[in-house]
């Protein structure tokens, strides 16, 4: 078999700047810091990181003079409020392309105009969005088409992880209806670039194993798009993958979400390695290979 892994795999900057931020609070302190919600969402790591003494906090009301760290998803407005009124040290690792959602929020709401929000209406990420705008922000998914909005003055705005063409179809849909759109394109590059870099793989592979906590967005979007290629199966971690899994296949394409650790990408790559019966294991992602399109 070829093994090859999609170029921009595993955590993307926001991700890797809150697990820095979280791991040099907990350093040298006696009490527990605390994360609201988990960290990422990956099981395996957020186990390590409870073990270093980083918990997970679901009640914000519950912290009073604790050390609290804002994950890269971010929290809701009224969540940052309640965790300052307890008086939190609040170390806040939202990701800044999500931080700056907010703000296009905000100052679209102080200009008058209704906001809708593409995205998962159940996701933190855009809970938090949700909570900077106003009693008319709605939160559409992709491929829903919105009904009863402000025909005149609309502003549509983005989760980080969706995909562009949803973006695009939603503005071709609502756009003929309109008078004026704002439009903010808050598709973060990291996940475009893993998009496209997974899609291309995806389409010179037999199968596409994709690494990444199930309940991880931006892995299911990545899961659900090279499957529109090829067999494509969604793990957590090297234990899923079974040697029927491979058989008949000659072309296996690895990617990974943007919250899975390298050390996640490696052990996976190795359990391919030895179903193929290959003894030579790596140590870490740089040894394995990238694919690159020019080599098909
Ligand atoms: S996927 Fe993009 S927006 Fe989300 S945490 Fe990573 S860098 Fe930030």
């Amino acid at each position: 078999m070829t093994i090859r892994l999609a170029a921009s795999s595993g955590f993307c900057f926001g991700v890797r700047r809150a697990i820095q931020m979280a791991l040099s609070a907990a350093e040298g302190k006696n009490n527990d810091v605390y994360t609201i919600g988990e960290l990422i969402h990956n099981p395996q790591f957020v186990q390590e990181l409870t073990e270093k003494g980083i918990k997970i906090c679901n009640d914000v009301s519950s912290l009073r003079d604790s050390t609290v760290i804002i994950r890269s998803h971010g929290i809701t407005r009224q969540e940052l409020e309640t965790l300052i009124a307890n008086r939190n040290r609040i170390i806040d690792a939202t990701c800044p392309y999500v931080s700056r959602t907010h703000e296009f929020i905000k100052n679209a709401i102080d200009e008058n105009y209704d906001v809708i929000i593409l995205g998962d209406k159940n996701h933190p990420e855009v809970i938090g969005m949700l909570s900077y705008g106003n009693s008319s922000t709605k939160v559409v998914a992709p491929g829903e088409i919105p009904k009863d909005f402000n025909k005149k003055r609309l502003c549509l705005i983005s989760q980080t992880t969706q995909k562009i063409e949803d973006l695009n179809n939603l503005v071709c849909e609502i756009l003929p209806q309109l008078i004026e759109l704002k439009i903010f394109n808050t598709i973060c590059l990291a996940t475009t670039q893993r998009q496209i870099a997974s899609a291309k793989l995806a389409k010179h592979s037999d199968l596409m194993i994709v690494i990444g906590g199930k309940q991880s967005s931006n892995t299911k979007m990545l899961a659900s798009m090279c499957s529109k290629y090829c067999q494509t199966v969604h793990i957590e971690t090297e234990d899923e993958l079974t040697e029927e899994l491979f058989l008949g296949k000659q072309y296996i394409g690895i990617t990974a979400g943007a919250s899975t650790p390298e050390s996640r990408i490696v052990k996976v790559y190795n359990k391919v390695l030895k179903i193929n019966g290959e003894e030579d294991l790596v140590t870490s992602i740089q040894s394995i290979p990238l694919f690159k399109e020019e080599s098909c």
